[in-house]
């Protein structure tokens, strides 16, 4: 069975060109509606997570019923928005390769996944070849915090295995993703002039300095990551600071090592904090406020998992060899997971992501085109 490389290449590229970025998919929404709609989906629901993302439009869901293949049934989740700069993209398609012309990024994360989608199931759709049940979730505001997923009511699939198409490699399987938690630590000091009255003041960015040198930062062990990204404060060059905020995350494969993490953290902020020297005469010391919330869970599929045993299949089926991975980051496959949804994430061959050197192969979508057929069909 063909997949179609120009078809599928002029769907990625006219879905590239419809604006999506986060909390504006309302669009591409519309456009994927109609798109379905004509393919003969049983099914296309936009859910009411508009109200708790801010977006102009909710998740879709879209189902086909299969036809005559008594397959257990399967979910493939993408998501429509696209990291920034991605307005007004205009797509390049060289020798096979699809970039963006440099201004933007080229929005392969994640449209490629959807174009792969589209065209697998066109293909099964004309061809007349029999597929077993399916769905897909189309998210909103991944980008910015896995937003459309954390608003998804699991009960709206009925699939309770699936795929996410959002990975960088290709014929390769994400079997494990960290969990991850934010850190946000706000140091109070006290304001005084500095220029004239220095020892009436606490400089919270000098606590704040003094507790980061601390702080074991990047690779903490083989499986677990911790980074201080933000930090603010202060109000003006002649006042000692009286507040400055940190903001950071550590991620781990386990969830054990990434309290232990969290904690230490704690501890060294608490410690600078509290052993700092108060100046004579200054009844209020410096303050710390901490807090991690969480960011995401844990990924960990098991390998003998009905949502890896089906990736087998289909492999083998192509006689192809898929290989398991973890990988370093957070996606709405951690998110669905956490519902009960087993969702491993496979790699489209999308490259550069997020950034205006982004690009996609046309050959690597049609292999993972292929695989998504072979996906609904074995
Ligand atoms: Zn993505």
């Amino acid at each position: 069975m063909l997949i179609n490389p120009d078809r599928l290449a002029s769907t990625f590229i006219s879905l590239c060109e419809i604006d999506s970025p986060a909390r504006k998919e309302g669009r591409l929404a519309n456009h994927l509606k109609k798109l379905f709609r004509r393919m003969g989906a049983d099914e296309i629901i936009e859910d009411e997570s508009a109200a708790l993302t801010g977006s102009d439009c909710g998740n879709l869901i879209i189902r086909f019923k299969g036809r005559g293949l008594p397959l257990e049934p399967i979910f493939f989740n993408c998501h429509m928005d696209v990291i920034s700069p991605c307005e007004g993209v205009k797509v390049r398609f060289k020798d096979g390769l699809f970039s963006s012309r440099g201004e933007t990024v080229l929005g392969g994360d994640d449209k490629g996944g959807l174009a792969i989608l589209i065209e697998a199931m066109q293909t099964l759709l004309d061809n007349e070849v029999p597929f077993g049940p399916v769905e897909f979730l189309f998210t909103t505001c991944e980008e910015i915090g896995l937003l459309g997923a954390k608003a998804f009511d699991a009960d709206l699939l009925s699939a309770k295995i699936g795929y996410a198409l959002d990975s960088t490699g290709i014929d390769v399987a994400i079997t494990g993703a960290p969990a991850a938690k934010y850190v946000v630590a706000k140091i109070s000091g006290l304001a005084a002039h500095a220029g004239l009255h220095p020892e009436q003041g606490i400089s919270a960015i000098q606590i704040a300095a003094q507790a980061v040198g601390k702080l074991q930062l990047g690779l903490l062990d083989d499986e677990s990551t911790a980074n201080i990204g933000l930090i603010s404060g202060g109000t003006a060059t002649n006042i000692i600071p009286d507040h400055v905020e940190l903001r950071g995350e550590v991620r781990s494969h386990s969830e054990s090592k990434l309290q232990k993490h969290i904690e230490e953290i704690e501890r060294t902020f608490l410690q600078v904090v509290e052993q700092w020297p108060v100046p004579e005469g200054i009844k209020q010391p410096p303050t710390l406020s901490f807090h991690t919330p969480d960011q995401y869970p844990l990924l960990n599929l098991h390998p003998d998992s009905s949502v890896l045993r089906r990736i087998n299949c289909a492999s083998s089926a192509l006689s192809r060899h898929i290989p398991f991975i973890r990988a370093g980051g957070g996606s709405d496959a951690n998110i669905l997971n956490s519902y009960g949804l087993e969702t491993a994430i496979l790699g489209i061959g999308m490259s550069d992501v997020h950034t205006t050197h982004e690009t996609i192969r046309l050959d690597d979508m049609v292999r993972t085109s292929e695989l998504i057929v072979s996906l609904l069909t074995s």
